[in-house]
């Protein structure tokens, strides 16, 4: 100890303009009072840190492979101890960044963001960190010896009012232990389980080992802090599975983000399967910020629709002193925000051009993301138009341009239109689907549950293509350039025709509407139409819901020979009977006959068996 300088002992008043600066931390912070252990943990894992760093350059001689923090608890005594063999303070740093630093860090940010809705996020960048422990200790103690050969350790106290002291203390080695003496607010702290709860929460993948208890509870190398390369495909299904423990399913892919210019960002996002319940699997990316766990709700942050990703960014260049309003327009975000959704694009669009029987495979479980995306944000629906793919009955799949090139002849309606026939859901449309295939149309399968907005996206976007539900109208007027069939009754016939069956119209949804279509198809079709019922389906998808309201029609086909055996029958209850059950059947088939009708149905059927 050739040039041991010596030791201090001094009593002073922390420069503050009011004397009521705790409670005022204590009340604003009030709900979020945990994150105090994420602070003095983040503090601990810094001085660590920046012993790695001093190493590095030849000024720090210690050893760093026992470098760690250690979180312990004394009930009886109601302390919470921090400690860390980092680089630690010396008296003067400990006056000069527990006094003046951290105090003008809490000034600034009690005048600055009084209004501020987002508390918790905004502390840890006002110097505020340490003094969040005054929210839940009645006295707080630092004992603390620098990694500067010499230097003496010191105990700075303080128990919450603007008066501190510093003294000298013993402390074998460099580090710093922070003592909390609990209050009341903080007791709840002093309990085994939450606190390794808000330990995993918020330190799990910190940089240097953190122990509670003696175990240690961070993986201090996760998979988004290593190069790609370094990365095997089950190296990144094991760290999906280490995000979300009791996900039995492996993600789809994922995208490794490594960006050091213009901003500094890591991370790892996952494609889950998203299948239907897309809104389920949000709030499952994670913010960090050099691998301290900030928040997971990422809004502002990332475009909306890659909140249905999960995973990890770690970003110090995303301001967490702002609110979310302000985070939209900072300028770092919007950058990261584009690269993250140009990464996105690039990626889909690799693996759609290396290996498109792959794409097509994974194409159900990704296409609500590229849809939602095309819906959502301008510059994706740009590059997602390249790779989102139609799926035909028959499983083949097509893009965009391809489908277009397909449908060019004879799908075209009398505008000139490209109408696109597709189905939401195939096992119940068969009828629809086998007569529109018998005319030689091609049907699509489109029912994710975005698809409603996605075609009117579509639509809007693409000019002279329209969509029709094979069961909004007939395929004649859907599709055929307004070839007329004549009808084969005469004017008496028919109009005794739409009279019986205007007479059935028990349901009041159900509009008739008796029409001359070839003889081949169906005497009686149920259709809505393709505009009502996308509008029902998106106020229905909408946050406020929507009532339900349906406008079906039944199709009477004038031409089905069927209609003149029934303005044959003698009688009008024998008439009304033979169209009811003509009726029936149509309604049958689109699963509309229930309860009372169906019965009844069934009885008439067995009659007529008779
Ligand atoms: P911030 O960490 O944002 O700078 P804090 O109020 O949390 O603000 O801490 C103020 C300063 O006190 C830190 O910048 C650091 O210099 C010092 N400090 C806090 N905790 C420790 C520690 N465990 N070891 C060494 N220095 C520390």
């Amino acid at each position: 100890m050739a040039n041991a300088k010596e030791s201090v002992t001094k009593q002073g008043n922390i420069q503050v303009q009011t004397d009521n600066i705790f409670p005022i931390i204590k009340k604003f912070l009030y709900s979020d009072n945990e994150i105090f252990l994420r602070e003095l943990v983040s503090n601990a894992t810094d001085a660590i840190q920046k012993t790695k760093l001093l190493g590095s350059i030849g000024e720090f001689k210690g050893s760093l492979k026992t470098a760690k923090v250690e979180i312990k608890i004394d009930k009886e005594a109601k302390t919470l101890t921090v400690s860390d063999n980092g680089i630690g303070m010396t008296a003067e740093e400990m006056e000069k960044y527990l006094n003046q630093v951290a105090f003008s860090g809490a000034r600034e940010f009690l005048e600055k963001y009084k209004g501020v809705e987002d508390k918790q996020t905004i502390i840890g960048h006002f110097g505020l960190g340490f003094y969040s422990a005054f929210m839940v200790a009645s006295k707080v103690e630092v004992i603390s010896k620098s990694f500067q050969t010499g230097e003496p350790a010191h105990r700075w106290t303080c128990d919450g009012s603007p008066s501190y002291s510093i003294e000298p203390a013993s402390r074998k080695s460099h580090g710093t232990d922070v003592v909390l003496h609990m209050s009341e607010e903080g007791e709840e702290f002093l309990d085994e389980s939450r606190v390794r709860k808000i330990l995993t929460k918020y330190g799990r993948f910190l940089p240097v080992p953190v122990f509670f208890e003696n175990n240690q509870i961070n993986n201090t190398e996760p998979a988004w802090t290593k190069k790609p390369l370094e990365l095997t495909q089950e190296d990144y299904s094991t760290f999906y599975k280490e995000l979300y423990p009791g996900s039995f399913e492996d993600p789809l892919f994922q995208i490794h983000l490594n960006v050091d210019y213009p901003f500094n960002l890591t991370g790892i996002l996952y494609f889950p399967k998203i299948k239907e319940h897309f809104d389920v699997q949000r709030k499952k990316i994670s913010l960090y910020s050099n691998q301290v766990f900030i928040t997971d709700s990422v809004e502002g942050v990332v475009p909306e629709f890659l909140t249905l990703l999960h995973g990890v960014l770690d970003s110090p260049d995303i301001p967490l002193n702002v609110s979310r309003s302000y985070l939209q327009a900072d300028a770092n975000v919007r950058k990261i925000s584009s690269h993250i959704t140009k990464k996105v694009a690039d990626k889909l669009e690799e693996m759609f051009q290396q290996n498109r029987e792959d794409f097509e495979a994974k194409w159900n479980d990704i296409r609500i993301f590229v849809q939602y995306g095309a819906i959502t944000d301008v510059k994706f629906a740009e590059r997602a138009k390249k790779i989102a793919l139609f799926e035909n009955i028959e499983g083949k799949f097509y893009t965009l341009e391809e489908l277009k090139e397909q449908l060019k002849d004879g799908h075209t309606d009398k505008n000139n239109q490209l109408v696109v026939l597709y189905s939401a859901d195939p096992e119940s449309d068969h009828g629809y689907i086998s007569r529109a295939k018998e005319r030689g149309y091609q049907v699509f399968k489109m029912n994710s549950p975005l698809e409603s907005h996605y075609l009117g996206h579509l639509e809007q976007t693409n000019e002279g293509i329209k969509f029709a539900r094979i069961d909004s109208d007939s395929p004649e007027k859907l599709i055929d350039k307004g070839i007329e069939v004549p009808c084969k009754l005469t004017e008496d016939q028919r109009s005794s025709l739409v009279g019986i069956f205007e007479s059935l119209k028990e349901d009041s949804t159900l509009s008739i509407a008796v029409e001359n279509l070839s003889d081949a198809d169906m005497p009686v079709t149920v259709t809505e139409s393709e505009f009502i019922r996308r509008m029902n389906e998106m106020q229905q998808m909408s946050p406020m819901g929507g009532q339900a309201y349906r406008m079906q029609s039944a199709v009477v086909n004038a031409n089905h020979p069927i209609m003149v055996s029934i303005l044959e029958k003698e009688d009008e209850e024998q008439q009304k009977n033979m169209a009811k059950q003509v009726l029936d059947m149509a309604l049958l088939s689109k699963g509309m006959l229930k309860g009372e009708a169906l019965t009844k149905f069934l009885e008439r059927s067995l009659d007529l068996l008779k």
